[in-house]
């Protein structure tokens, strides 16, 4: 079974707005994929579908062997879990006192407690070299430590599908440096939306392009980019 399977998914918002039209992407197990494409083409709106955060469109999201369906609740917290999304704002996945708490909070959540809570947190903040900062409120830490604390809050859920959205925007070019060594070395399926052509062409061997609602190209990024 695919890591991510979406089949014929169209969506319109309340207001009428068709925002997607037909889309179908099936990602593999450990694949790294860019979702590339203009503003408004539709590429949140696909993101928001693959941990059902929006649904009641037609056609269908599979993560391994679950399908999404906002009726079947015990599923949809299944496909939550292995679902991780890193928003593109840090802000808005951090409201602990501390960084430790921020990242223990998605486990805790899950029920996880103790021994493996902590084990859990201290290898998250770790793929993203944040252990020693752990004690510290993440409102005193860079913006792109911030950004790398958003990653660990979500490694802790050890999901099977990271999502990320935008995850070099607004970063220096240390700090953009440092996050794709990070991004590099996390064995997990990845699909990361992004403007970032270089970043797509660094980490993501295949890309998608999303264009007006529907798939343009699928393919290998370095073909793909010197099609654009
Ligand atoms: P991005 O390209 O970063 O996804 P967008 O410009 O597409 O940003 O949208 C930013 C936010 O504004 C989205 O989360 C979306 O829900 C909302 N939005 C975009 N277009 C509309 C619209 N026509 N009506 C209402 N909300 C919208
Ligand atoms: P992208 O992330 O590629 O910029 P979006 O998924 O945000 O694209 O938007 C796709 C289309 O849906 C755009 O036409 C956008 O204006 C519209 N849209 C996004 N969010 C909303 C919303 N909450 N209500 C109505 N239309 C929206």
């Amino acid at each position: 079974t695919p890591s991510l399977d979406v089949s014929g998914l169209a969506y319109a918002y309340p207001d009428g707005t068709q925002a997607l039209y037909g889309v179908n992407v099936t990602i593999g197990k450990g694949e790294r994929v860019a979702l590339l494409g203009p503003n408004g083409a539709g590429k949140t709106t696909l993101v928001l579908h693959l941990n059902g955060i929006l649904h009641g469109g037609l056609g269908t999201v599979r993560v391994g062997g679950l399908t999404v369906d906002p009726k079947d609740r015990k599923t949809l917290r299944e496909i939550r879990r292995r679902v991780g999304i890193v928003f593109q704002d840090p802000d808005d996945q951090l409201f602990m006192p501390t960084v430790r708490e921020d990242v223990a909070f998605g486990p805790a959540n899950l029920g996880i407690r103790g021994d493996e809570l902590d084990r859990r947190v201290e290898h998250a903040l770790s793929r993203v070299g944040m252990l020693d900062v752990a004690g510290r409120p993440p409102q005193h830490l860079s913006f792109g430590q911030r950004r790398r604390v958003a990653v660990a809050t979500v490694l802790a859920m050890e999901p099977e599908i990271l999502v990320l959205d935008e995850p070099s925007s607004n970063l220096d070019p240390a700090g953009r440096r440092e996050l794709a060594e990070i991004l590099r070395d996390l064995d997990v399926t990845m699909l990361m939306v992004t403007h970032d052509l270089p970043y797509a062409a660094e980490l993501c061997p295949r890309s998608l392009i999303l264009s007006g609602g529907v798939i343009a190209a699928d393919g290998p990024t370095p073909g793909l980019l010197a099609d654009e």
